[in-house]
């Protein structure tokens, strides 16, 4: 079997990152295993491992461009497009590209064929492999709105020739982390023992119930003195799967670009428990 896992957290700087490429060297040990960063406003995962990338590719969106001789002003691509993305005045026809999502009903639409299409880029993939595991990370463009297409793209490096896929969400509970859900078979929500953490937490178990994805907890930078934490899993029966005590060693550990599961024997262990337990919750 081919397991598919999201590492998800309501908000950013939670852990994510350390639970994604931990478990990815751990896993890799004994499987073929996939590591796809689809933080894609700031992947990080590669500044663990020596990566050799073999592919860069861009990913583009196609643009409407109106030629002025042809287009006669009727209106109707402006009244047909779902985005507001293109609007028609008495001198021309503006096309506001942050809006466009290239879906191509516009030039379709067009009685006189005023609109070509011309490519622009939103960002760019890139594929290779550490010493350990295949890799791959997306890399949108500053200023682009949205990352969920070159997420889409990303995500079609997943095959069944790898026994575990890990894809590393953006934070937050947003389309692009919608995107990174789909046909996932397991998320992982990192949270960490804070008020925000917990409430961060709660947006992200609403997201995952709704989509009807198994999942579980990890806690990263663990303290016992917040209990709200450990009491609100406990009273909605989700899993912990894994705790990550607060400690001074591993936050240095991150900041040299070390793996954790690279530094300490018991954190070893923690990160193949951790697997364990999310395969005890898929039976
Ligand atoms: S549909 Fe074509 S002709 Fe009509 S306003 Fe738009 S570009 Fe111009
Ligand atoms: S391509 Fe689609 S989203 Fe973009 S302007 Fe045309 S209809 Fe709107």
């Amino acid at each position: 079997m081919s397991l598919k896992i999201a590492i998800l957290s309501g908000k950013g700087g939670t852990g994510k990152t350390t639970v994604s490429t931990n478990l990815a060297k751990v896993l890799s040990k004994n499987m073929k295993v996939l590591l796809l960063d689809a933080d894609v406003e700031e992947p990080n995962d590669h500044l663990f491992y020596n990566v050799t990338f073999e592919e860069e590719k861009s990913v583009d969106v196609l643009i409407p461009k109106v030629n002025k001789e042809t287009c006669i002003l009727c209106g109707l691509c402006a009244r047909e497009c779902q985005f507001g993305a293109i609007n028609v005045f008495e001198k021309g026809v503006l096309v506001f590209q942050n809006l466009c999502h290239g879906c191509g009903v516009c030039s379709k639409i067009c009685p006189v064929r005023a609109i070509d299409e011309e490519p622009k880029s939103l960002g760019k993939l890139k594929f290779g492999k550490t010493d350990f595991f295949d890799f791959g990370m997306g890399l949108l463009n500053i200023g682009e709105p949205s990352g969920v297409r070159i997420i889409r793209e990303l995500k079609k490096y997943i095959s069944d020739d790898y026994d575990v896929t890990i894809i590393d969400a953006p934070p937050g509970t947003s389309c692009p982390v919608v995107e990174v859900l789909q046909k996932v078979d397991f998320a992982v929500l990192v949270t960490e023992s804070s008020p925000f953490g917990l409430h961060d937490l709660k947006l992200a178990v609403s997201l995952v119930k709704e989509m009807e994805i198994p999942y579980g907890v990890v806690i990263n930078r663990y303290d016992p003195a917040f209990a709200e934490l450990t009491e609100y899993l406990g009273e909605e029966k989700i899993p912990l799967l894994m705790k990550i005590d607060f400690d001074k060693e591993i936050a240095k550990w991150y900041s040299e670009g070390k793996l954790i599961v690279d530094q300490s024997e018991e954190l070893h262990r923690n990160f193949e428990l951790l697997y364990e337990n999310i395969t005890e919750v898929l039976v």
